[in-house]
């Protein structure tokens, strides 16, 4: 099911769509775009025992929320209530539960739009994420992290998935592969997002993800 969720008036190249653009993101073309020559792995990494663990996915987390909000913000212009009139990514569709647990649907704008809410009033909140001294996590500050980081990752899934070739446009398609692997990488050493979440982008988080080969500093690899 070739182009389901963008809509593209003109294919770039004048060729018609093959069956597997739909994965237009596993092109060897972007993804042989490496911006770091080196290990993520050490990147997310605790630093030292020095560093209280909540604090560290504290500043991660609200780090990669104003980048994923960035990224996002690049293309919102074509995320619409006409152009995604759901919260799409793969097969699946995501639906926002409010605060009473009742399921609704809503276009991907809405719900990225709740998402990005939600996680600002999270981040800014003193007894959440707290940033002074000697002040205590709430118990509850794993699970909330989880969750932020599983809405995180919708938005980054439906950038993909939906926006990949406009990213292609503005060529920011090296920033949104640096940031998908870094994030990943981050979720997978703290088990932050359940692999049942992440496996519909499991095919990119390989390509991406793997360390770089020790003798290989040349990108280009072969089809
Ligand atoms: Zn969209």
């Amino acid at each position: 099911m070739n182009g389901r969720w963008w809509k593209s008036k003109t294919k770039p190249n004048g060729k018609k769509a093959p069956a597997e653009e739909k994965k237009h993101y596993m092109d060897p073309e972007y993804t042989k775009v490496r911006v770091m020559d080196f290990d993520l792995k050490d990147l997310v990494a605790l630093p030292t025992k020095e560093i209280d663990l909540n604090e560290w996915l504290a500043s991660n987390t609200t780090t990669f929320f104003n980048l994923i909000n960035l990224q996002y913000s690049t293309i919102s212009e074509f995320c619409t209530g006409d152009t995604c009139q759901a919260m799409t990514a793969c097969n699946t569709i995501y639906y926002w539960y409010d605060e009473r647990g009742k399921k609704t649907k809503c276009t991907a704008p809405q719900y990225v739009d709740l998402v990005m809410t939600f996680v600002q009033k999270l981040v800014t909140d003193e007894d959440i994420f707290p940033t002074k001294y000697g002040k205590d996590f709430p118990n509850s500050f794993e699970s909330l992290v989880k969750k932020v980081c599983r809405y995180l990752f919708h938005v980054l899934a439906h950038i993909y998935w939906a926006h990949f070739k406009e990213t292609v446009a503005l060529e920011l398609q090296g920033h949104l592969n640096t940031l998908y692997a870094h994030f990943i990488v981050f979720v997978r050493e703290f088990n932050l997002v359940e692999p049942k979440e992440t496996c519909i982008m499991d095919d990119l988080s390989e390509v991406l993800c793997a360390p770089l080969p020790p003798h290989s500093h040349n990108h280009v690899t072969e089809r």
